[in-house]
């Protein structure tokens, strides 16, 4: 028969007599607060920052909040083709097309738009699908990362709230 290496889980696992007294973790925790606070207080030595007063900078590959973008005449690129739609796995998107009118000026000259469009925040999970199955370049995740709401409404990203300002950027920072 085969030589079998067997670990005995529970002799690995055996406490020492003090770390089964309740106190022992106590003081521990205490000694790691403490030295934290000494780092802190007196060698500027802080884990944490003052936010929102100070802000880390956002690595190149961070996925932030929805942007819709504009071409160089400073058009809508969406088409309301829905693929980012129906690619999106939290079933985050909901796009409501309609018909591009020659007098809409600030669309580009294809058939539809995306009259309505909407990204709810408490679905997604930011995997950049929809980004990169456009397209179109319409929709990056280059917006920030915060998320705070005291209220359902302001998690649900609007077409007003992504979409780009006249005179913003406008292309997407991996376009
Ligand atoms: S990032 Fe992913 S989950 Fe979020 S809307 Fe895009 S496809 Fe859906
Ligand atoms: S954002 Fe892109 S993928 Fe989504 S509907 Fe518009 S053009 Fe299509």
């Amino acid at each position: 028969m085969a030589n079998v290496n067997v670990v005995n889980v529970a002799k690995r696992h055996q406490f020492k007599w003090y770390e089964k007294w309740y106190f022992y973790s106590v003081i521990v925790g205490l000694g790691i607060t403490i030295k934290h606070f000494f780092k802190t207080a007196f060698l500027g030595k802080a884990v944490t920052i003052e936010f929102p007063e100070k802000k880390r900078a956002y690595s190149s590959r961070f996925r932030g909040l929805h942007s819709l973008k504009r071409d160089e005449l400073g058009r809508e690129r969406c088409t309301a083709c829905f693929c980012c739609m129906w690619i999106c796995p939290a079933d985050a998107i909901y796009i409501e097309a309609d018909e591009v009118k020659p007098e809409n000026q600030h669309l580009h000259p294809e058939d539809k738009y995306a009259k309505r469009f909407d990204i709810d925040l408490l679905r997604c999970i930011f995997c950049g699908l929809c980004e990169e199955a456009c397209p179109k370049g319409a929709i990056y995740l280059d917006g920030n990362g915060e998320l705070a709401a005291d209220n359902r409404e302001d998690l649900i990203l609007t077409k007003e709230r992504m979409m780009e300002k006249y005179g913003g950027p406008i292309i997407g920072r991996r376009n």
